[in-house]
Formats: C-alpha cells, structure tokens, sequence
C-alpha cells in the first residue's frame, strides 16, 4: 500500500483551552499522515491533548489553526451538512466509555448507524451479522449491554463504528476502561479490522500491549507530535 495516498492528513493543529483566566494550549501544532490500512497508534499520557486531537479529526471540534484533513475534506471548513455525513459514512468514533444504548440488544447498537444512514433492511441484517462475526459476538446478538462483558460490549462498540464501512476509525483509549487481559483481546481485533476493511485507524493509548500492535507509534507531547517510534520507555529492552 507503500503508494497510495494519505486518508488522514493533520497539518499544524492548534488548539487552546479557556476557563477562567486559565489557558490550556492543549495542541501547538501537531502533524501526522496516515495511510488506508495502516494502525497508527497516539501515545501520550494523560493530558497530552489525544482526545483533542481524535476529536478535531473526528469533525467533533473545530481547531484554533491548522488543518485536519480527511478523504481530502478539510474537516474543519465544512458546512455542517458536509460534516454529518463525513461523521456518518467516513468516520466511524470508538469511545473510551463504549456508548451503547442501554435498551437495545447488540444487533441492535450495531445496527443504528445503518437505521441512521437510511439502508435497507435486508442490508441491514446482513451487515449486522458479518460486523458480529468479525468481532467475535455471533451468539451475543441479542443481548444488551448489561448482559454483557466490558471487553464485549468495546466489541460491539467497535462492531457499531464500522457500520457504514467507515475510511477513518478514530479510537480514544478503546482499552482505557477494560483490565489488561481483555485489552490484549482488543488489538488483534483492531488489527483484523484494519486489514479487512482497510481503514485507517487511529488509537489513542498509553497501553503496552495496544502500542506494540501498532504499524507505527506516534507521540503526542507538549501539543506536538515526536518522530515515530516508542519513547525509551516504550523501546524493546536491550538484548
Ligand atoms: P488526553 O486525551 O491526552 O488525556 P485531552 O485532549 O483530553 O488529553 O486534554 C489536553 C489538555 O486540554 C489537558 O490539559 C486538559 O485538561 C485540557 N482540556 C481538555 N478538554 C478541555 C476543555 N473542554 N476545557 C478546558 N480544558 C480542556
Ligand atoms: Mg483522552
């Protein structure tokens, strides 16, 4: 895929922060590209600006300066109808907290983005049952998310994100709220995704195990992004 073209391109972002008297500048300018079918991890710790950032390519803010481009479009010059439908047909979110509807089964958390994107029924189910086959939850389908695990209903919140075949998968500490036997579970599955769909995915994350499935690391410190590769703490111990 060495020649195909960027699906995300992030030039300069800036973005600060207003409460009160304070000011955070949360980005001073940060860059990345990111190709179709590659899994590019954001490392940073807490408040390093990766939620920020996810969310000005995810056309959930708008940024200071700078530009988030995706598919091409400059996310944030869009006029608000361009905008909802790069969220509903380019880029499928993951959250942190997996988001589901509380009353709906999982078939049916997966199944609101295509309600939403007006396919046809027949469509629907079909899609519905090869997204939770491809995450592992063939036999969950009908229960909801209180009858389910945390790392199974990240799954189906994974499952819901890739709906409507999304370019971009934008995922802001999909392990964050998972013990770290079930986040090792998380990353084959985004592998798997990123390959099978050839999306471009983008994972915010401080954990180990996610960092080390990644094609490449990116580090987001004071509001920019290092070279690639881990940080020393990140590094392969030395033989
Ligand atoms: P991360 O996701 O890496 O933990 P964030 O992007 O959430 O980092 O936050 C980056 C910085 O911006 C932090 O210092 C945070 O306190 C600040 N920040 C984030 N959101 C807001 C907000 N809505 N209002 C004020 N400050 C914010
Ligand atoms: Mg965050």
């Amino acid at each position: 895929m060495s020649g195909s073209d960027p699906m995300v391109v992030v030039d300069g972002l800036t973005t600060t922060y207003r409460t009160g008297r304070t000011e955070v500048r949360a980005l001073r300018g940060a860059s990345l590209s990111a190709r179709p079918g590659e899994l590019v991890a954001i490392n940073g710790r807490s408040g390093s600006g990766k939620t920020t950032l996810l969310n000005l390519i995810g056309g959930l803010d708008v940024p200071d300066s700078g530009t988030a481009r995706v598919d091409g479009r400059d996310v944030g010059a869009l006029a608000e109808d361009d905008l909802l439908s790069l969220r509903r047909d380019v880029i499928g979110f993951v959250f942190q907290s997996h988001g589901l509807i509380p009353v709906l089964s999982a078939a049916e958390n997966v199944e609101v983005p295509l309600r939403l994107a007006r396919r046809p029924a027949a469509e629907r189910a079909e899609r519905v049952r090869v997204l939770l086959s491809l995450v592992g939850l063939r036999e969950h389908a009908e229960q909801r998310p209180y009858e389910l695990s945390g790392g199974q209903r990240q799954r189906v919140a994974i499952a819901r994100a890739l709906a409507n075949r999304p370019r971009v998968l934008p995922a802001d500490e999909p392990t964050g709220r998972l013990d770290s036997e079930t986040a090792a579970t998380i990353m084959p599955l985004l592998r798997a995704v990123v390959r099978g769909e050839n999306v471009t995915a983008l994972v915010a994350t401080h954990d180990r195990v996610l960092l080390g499935a990644a094609d490449r690391v990116l580090n987001l410190r004071d509001g920019v992004i290092a070279e690639t590769g881990g940080p020393p703490e990140f590094s392969p111990p030395p033989h």
